[in-house]
């Protein structure tokens, strides 16, 4: 199939786009790496009268750390992105990331703004940003605003965005000594979307969780903050510990069924990955070995 008709333009600088996204917003899309869009247009599921693309735009490109923060541009490519030593250095779990995300083609094209516009449930950065407790920062013609990565998200391909605004930077805070992370996906083959995912960040102190960010992603309908975390930080982790936490985890999962997996299943895929990713952490493997059997 084809796309349908549209018009095409390309801004040269920020304020132009963000006087055409103030005009036709509503009836327009950003063309950012295409490697989303591109598809929904040739399925028609996405038909739009403008097509604004912004890959021209190379204010909205690259990586520069400034103040304890990693500033990533909009527009930079996932590639970019997981050969940088900016972010291997100040955000591994990023770059760890990432390397699961689709394909080398695909992440030759694709941009990192577009990806969390995007916002798949399944997707990697979404739930990175909220385990990494990122801001998104976002522009229209009169202002600029800073989003939480935890609100930013609303529903499967939804965000806060408002059609006249658009995605310029992602600002991830530089990792602290002593924070580590975890990331692993459950999917069919390497490169696909994830079936259930975790992506995790952690401050660990002796044998203690100091802090805990669970981001789960393919629960639901965004990305899960997990709340379940509270079960774990500043206690010393026992079986029993781990069993209330993997509980209240149940408990916040809404996980969809579709042709990859039952709900069922992703539930009892995300219990087993909170197991893992504490064994790992705290280098406790009797705490995944207890909760496999
Ligand atoms: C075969 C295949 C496999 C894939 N596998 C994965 C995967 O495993 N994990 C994963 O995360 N992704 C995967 N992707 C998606 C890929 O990462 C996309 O590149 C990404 O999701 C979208 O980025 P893009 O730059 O291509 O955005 P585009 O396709 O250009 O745009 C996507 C959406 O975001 C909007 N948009 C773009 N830029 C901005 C901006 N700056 N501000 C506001 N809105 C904006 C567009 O208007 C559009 O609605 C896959 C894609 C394909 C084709």
């Amino acid at each position: 199939m084809k796309a349908s008709a549209f018009s095409y333009i390309k801004p040269s600088t920020v304020q132009e786009t963000l006087a055409l996204l103030a005009a036709h917003g509503e009836e327009a899309k950003l063309l950012s790496g295409g490697q989303s869009l591109m598809p929904a247009l040739n399925l028609r599921l996405s038909a739009p009268e403008w097509l604004i693309d912004i890959g021209g735009l190379d204010d909205l490109r690259g990586i520069s750390v400034s103040d304890g923060v990693l500033r990533i541009g909009a527009i930079t490519r996932h590639v970019e992105l997981l050969r940088s030593s900016e972010v291997a250095d100040n955000a591994p779990l990023l770059a760890q990331a990432m390397a699961h995300v689709a394909h080398p083609a695909i992440r030759n094209k694709g941009t990192l703004g577009g990806n969390l516009a995007h916002a798949d449930p399944a997707s990697e950065m979404p739930a990175c940003m909220v385990a990494l407790d990122a801001v998104l920062v976002a522009r229209n013609a009169k202002r600029e605003r800073r989003i939480p990565a935890t609100e930013f998200f609303t529903g499967v391909y939804e965000t806060v965005l408002a059609p006249d605004e658009m995605l310029v930077a992602v600002e991830v805070p530089v990792a602290e000594v002593g924070q580590v992370h975890y990331f692993h996906e459950y999917c069919r083959r390497s490169g696909d979307y994830a079936i259930v995912g975790l992506a995790a960040s952690a401050v660990v102190e002796g044998d203690r969780f100091a802090d805990l960010r669970l981001g789960f992603f393919a629960v639901g309908d965004r990305p899960l903050l997990a709340n379940a975390a509270r079960e774990l930080i500043g206690r010393s982790v026992d079986a029993a510990a781990l069993a209330a936490a993997q509980a209240a985890l149940e408990a916040e999962l809404d996980p969809q069924e579709d042709q990859q997996a039952s709900a069922l299943m992703r539930r009892h895929m995300a219990r087993q990955l909170l197991a893992l990713c504490v064994a790992t952490l705290l280098r406790r493997p009797d705490l995944e070995i207890r909760r496999s059997a």
